[in-house]
């Protein structure tokens, strides 16, 4: 697990501890994992768009939970106060049709849709490590 791999891992650790500036390394880490995925799909992508796709990708990963519903998957309506909302009923929501995270495929272009979704893939297990590489990077730390 050691090396290259492991990088996007502890970077991503380093951003839930941290927090927007660390979110930038991680934005770096992908960008370069797109220009060299969509190389290798034989689909190149220029350094300034994979760095758009990123950015985006990195935000729906940081903050993805469906504003509508805000992740019950299911309709809601405004509760009496304020923020709160009410669960109504087993129909799934509509924005998010019960996957209880806003839609990932309409931020992207068409034809970076299979690219955007193997980042998000990526970053998602990589995130799955990201625990205990955050226990070993402050450990280190100290
Ligand atoms: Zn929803």
């Amino acid at each position: 697990m050691a090396g290259r791999k492991h990088k996007l891992a502890t970077a991503l650790a380093r951003m839930f501890v941290g927090g927007d500036r660390e979110a930038k390394e991680v934005s770096a880490i992908m960008t370069r994992m797109l220009v060299s995925k969509a190389h290798e799909w034989g689909e190149p992508i220029g350094e300034a768009a994979a760095d758009l796709i990123a950015g985006i990708v990195l935000e729906w990963h940081r903050n993805g939970t469906c504003p509508v519903c805000k992740g019950h998957g299911f309709r809601t309506v405004a509760g009496d106060l304020g923020e709160s909302r009410a669960v109504i009923g087993s129909q799934p929501c509509r924005a998010c049709r019960g996957r209880r995270v806003r839609n990932f495929d309409p931020l992207f272009p068409v034809e970076r849709i299979g690219l955007a979704r193997w980042l998000r893939d990526k970053v998602e297990r990589e995130t799955a490590l990201a625990g205990p590489a955050a226990m070993r990077a402050l450990s280190l730390d100290l």
